[in-house]
């Protein structure tokens, strides 16, 4: 009998949007997932600092995910000092599932396209399976293309062709999963609010009802990164 893989979800999350609530709900259900873990980041190693404190991002993630049975929010990122990479963060889940019990890192089209860039990225495919879900602008036709060499290598010979394959073995295989194609950024959802336009309708309403608590992203960026 195969143990059901638990789904591990990183991201800035800043600030959370129903484009990441759609791929975790999604890929949690087509794949059968035990549950999907969400892991907010501490300091960001990839892009320029949040404007809000992890702490914050953290608790609106919690705000996103309350009531929903398939999700959990784990908080080891933000808690950690200095920068989390997905490398150690998976070693630490690994650590604690045992060797044998899969795990699926989720990632939309955009993050596994500029895998190579991470820390240590070729240790992640001893750790977890990869989960692509598409993403607008993205299309799934350009990934080849759009990847350096050396991930094209790894997408070529590690994509399974039976998604269910996630469940045979703990690690090391590439999968892709169509999802509803929400064209949502944290980054517009940002620039909305600088510019005083409301982003209802983009995010949970207890998230925006947080963020205008708080009086977060109220000023323009300076590090815009898309
Ligand atoms: P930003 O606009 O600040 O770059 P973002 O909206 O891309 O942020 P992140 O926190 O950087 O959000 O993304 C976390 C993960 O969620 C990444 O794997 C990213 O590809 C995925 N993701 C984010 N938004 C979507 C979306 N609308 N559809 C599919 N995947 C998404």
């Amino acid at each position: 009998m195969s143990i059901a893989p638990i789904g591990v979800f990183g991201g800035t999350f800043d600030p959370v949007h129903f484009g990441h609530l759609r791929l975790a709900q999604e890929l949690g259900e087509s794949l059968r997932l035990a549950e999907v873990r969400i892991i907010p980041g501490g300091t960001p190693p990839h892009r320029a600092a949040p404007q809000v404190s992890a702490e914050q991002r953290l608790e609106m993630v919690r705000l996103a995910a309350a009531g929903n049975p398939l999700l959990s929010v784990d908080d080891r990122e933000v808690l950690r000092s200095g920068p989390g990479y997905t490398v150690d963060t998976l070693a630490e889940l690994r650590q604690s599932v045992g060797a044998a019990r899969p795990l699926c890192l989720l990632l939309g089209a955009d993050a596994f396209l500029e895998l190579a860039t991470w820390h240590r990225w070729h240790d992640l495919f001893s750790l977890a399976h990869l989960v692509i879900a598409h993403r607008p602008g993205f299309p799934p036709d350009s990934w080849l293309s759009r990847m350096p060499e050396p991930l094209a290598r790894e997408y070529s010979a590690r994509l399974l062709r039976q998604p269910f394959g996630v469940h045979l073995s703990p690690a090391g295989g590439i999968v892709t999963q169509s999802i509803a194609a929400l064209d949502i950024s944290a980054s517009m959802i940002r620039d909305s609010l600088a510019r005083g336009v409301s982003p209802r309708y983009l995010l949970p309403d207890p998230v925006l009802n947080y963020i205008r608590r708080n009086n977060l992203y109220v000023t323009q960026e300076v590090n815009e990164t898309r």
